[in-house]
């Protein structure tokens, strides 16, 4: 591992839990674990079920569709690396599939956005490894 660089921005690594979701992401998809127990669907990727502890967990795809259920706009950078994208609306966003995740708003004006406003999934390549989930207004 190579010193933090506080001019570059952290990026997730994934690990044993995670590889099949950064694949996923990095091919287009953004993967949610269903449990084949009880139903319930999560994200982000654990070994076991949230709901009931169940190991019979399987990825399927989002459909890519979600409601802003709570945001707010950041106007001052947590760190040099972030500079050139302030202002910027961190998101919670309601999937069609139930689970909530917190992105980021692409491509748009943070002043537009809404609470429920309808929200797609739009891909984020930021290195060879990593490609970020974020979302743009439908
Ligand atoms: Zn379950």
């Amino acid at each position: 591992m190579s010193p933090e660089d506080a001019s570059r921005k952290p990026l997730p690594a994934p690990d044993a839990d995670t590889t099949a979701f950064w694949r996923g992401l990095k091919d287009g998809r953004l993967l949610l674990q269903h449990c084949g127990r009880c139903g319930h669907v999560q994200y982000y990727q654990q070994a076991m079920c949230r709901a009931c502890g169940s190991e019979q967990l399987e990825h399927r795809p989002a459909s890519g569709r979600g409601k802003v259920h709570s945001f707010s706009v950041v106007h001052r950078a947590p760190g040099p690396a972030f500079k050139t994208d302030v202002p910027y609306a961190v998101l919670l966003v309601e999937l069609a599939e139930g689970p909530r995740m917190i992105s980021t708003f692409a491509g748009g004006d943070p002043a537009d956005v809404t609470f429920d406003m309808d929200v797609e999934l739009s891909f984020d390549e930021v290195s060879e490894e990593i490609t970020l989930p974020r979302f743009r207004k439908v």
